[in-house]
């Protein structure tokens, strides 16, 4: 099997397919070098092992999936805390965060928004101790009142601006494609070296559900070229990380899924 550089396997694509410890050993079967984890796989293996899997088979970690929820956890602090510690723990590069969105019955997504914004401020000195870096994911707008309130690039810039150093951007296709300022605003991270993770996966017409009916490369309506043209253009050159949720693929079988992976990579992206 050839090596695949360039390429990262966001765990979540072959959840239901593997566990952490066969996940790992596909990926190193497929020649993939990048793998990014979630918080459950990892405390399901425990983090010693995790990292003892991950250096066995040569891989490497992008961002560990996932701290954040700023706004609907009361002990976000606590926990995005040890989500730290794990990250650190098997060698991740940044620590995903996927901020939070409206609290039960709130209609006030201004006050999530400070809310997210004085959460990042209190966790990111134990970061910054810890010299693991923050990386704020924006989610498409439609996922606004249960998930994510930061919903544009420009909006994660400005919070990284008002926060300092230790502070990036994860820039996932899926959410960031349609925006009008895509371009202007992926050069803005560049230069403010906030680029932090690159995740790919395709938007589907029609999309039957919200959350896992994400698209492999070319089934969707994204450019994945002119995006990866941006992005290296902005000085970042690091893995372009699949991260599919879909009932479909997970039905498939997890080699079916990683060898699409990889052509559709070497096809489109
Ligand atoms: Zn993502």
């Amino acid at each position: 099997m050839s090596d695949v550089p360039g390429l990262a396997i966001n765990l979540a694509t072959v959840r239901q397919q593997f566990d952490l410890k066969a996940a790992a050993e596909a990926c190193a079967r497929h020649g993939i070098s990048w793998v990014a984890p979630w918080r459950d796989q990892v405390a399901a293996t425990g983090i010693a092992e995790t990292r003892r899997i991950l250096d066995g088979n040569g891989l490497r970690v992008t961002g560990l999936c996932r701290g954040g929820m700023f706004t609907t956890d009361p002990n976000a602090q606590d926990d995005n805390r040890r989500a730290i510690d794990e990250a650190v723990g098997i060698g991740a590069t940044c620590l995903v965060l996927v901020v939070g969105g409206l609290p039960r019955g709130s209609r006030d997504i201004v006050g999530a928004r400070r809310t997210v914004e004085d959460g990042l401020g209190t966790l990111l000195p134990y970061a910054v101790a810890n010299n693991l870096p923050l990386a704020i994911e924006p989610l498409h707008p439609v996922y606004a009142p249960d998930r994510a309130c930061i919903n544009t690039l420009a909006q994660a810039l400005d919070l990284c601006d008002t926060l300092g150093s230790g502070v990036g951007v994860v820039l996932d296709t899926y959410h960031l494609w349609w925006d009008p300022n895509l371009l202007r605003d992926i050069a803005r991270a560049g230069e403010g070296n906030r680029i932090l993770a690159h995740h790919i996966s395709d938007f589907l017409v029609p999309t039957r559900d919200l959350l896992n009916d994400r698209g492999m490369m070319g089934d969707g309506v994204i450019d994945f070229k002119a995006f990866r043209r941006a992005v290296e253009a902005a000085g970042y050159h690091g893995p372009q990380e699949v991260e599919i949720f879909s009932t479909g693929w997970w039905a498939r079988s997890g080699d079916d899924v990683l060898s699409t992976c990889i052509d559709r990579f070497h096809s489109v992206c």
